[in-house]
């Protein structure tokens, strides 16, 4: 592994799904803050020691190879802001001229301040779990929450100018309709993309939550129209 370089646990060459409208590459980066229940990558978020580190040098490698069809590279985890060596990884992949996209939970302000200020990032996903009081949001992250650091990213995204979004896992029983229709309403949608994902029972962090069911399909339809 390169000095600095964070432990990077999963690499896919390709996903159509992870970059709206391109095609990009996806690395994992383990460790997370949270322990949301319905997480799909706990074993990114509960023992990344125990997970592969894939050399950094593979890394560059295989999209070296693939420069010329990928759009950029997505930078998901767990929680990548986490990672005292983030900044020097994205540096290396701007370096070769890769366009970065991050996913984050947006509990490291003073992080997405830094690479927004060095011009790092040119797509940011943020997790917004639910609305931000204090336990409902406690609820969905699986422990304590510091909103102030929410906000703070919230609003370091609505004013950095680069494209972004804004989302939300939804399930029945962490979110009611009146606290989607409160989500939506927080963000301006001339400035921010907003994204609603339905839960999925499979492989969760909290094993109770793989017998909840998700949103029924028309109710998920109609709560999805929300920010059509
Ligand atoms: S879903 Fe929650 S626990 Fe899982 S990686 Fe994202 S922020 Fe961390």
């Amino acid at each position: 592994m390169s000095a600095g370089i964070p432990p990077i646990k999963g690499f896919l060459e390709t996903s159509f799904i992870d970059w709206p409208g391109k095609l990009c590459a996806i690395l994992f980066v383990g460790g997370c803050n949270f322990r949301c229940p319905f997480c799909h990558n706990h074993p990114l978020v509960l023992a990344p020691e125990g997970m592969e580190t894939i050399p950094f040098a593979e890394i560059m490698s295989r999209l070296a190879a693939r420069k010329n069809w990928l759009a950029g590279i997505c930078i998901s985890g767990g929680e990548p802001t986490l990672s005292p060596g983030l900044p020097q990884m994205i540096a290396r992949f701007k370096a070769e001229g890769w366009a970065i996209k991050l996913d984050t939970n947006g509990t490291r302000p003073e992080v997405l301040a830094q690479l927004l200020g060095d011009n790092l990032l040119d797509m940011v996903a943020m997790d917004v779990k639910t609305v931000l009081e204090q336990e409902k949001y406690a609820r969905c992250a699986g422990g304590a929450v510091d909103l102030g650091a929410i906000r703070e990213s919230i609003d370091l995204l609505r004013e950095s100018g680069i494209p972004h979004e804004f989302r939300m896992t939804i399930a029945p029983s962490l979110h009611t309709e009146e606290d989607i229709v409160a989500w939506t309403q927080q963000f301006d949608r001339s400035r921010s993309r907003l994204t609603l994902q339905n839960f999925n029972p499979r492989t969760t962090l909290d094993v109770r939550y793989e017998k909840e069911p998700g949103f029924a399909p028309e109710i998920f339809s109609r709560l999805s129209a929300l920010i059509a």
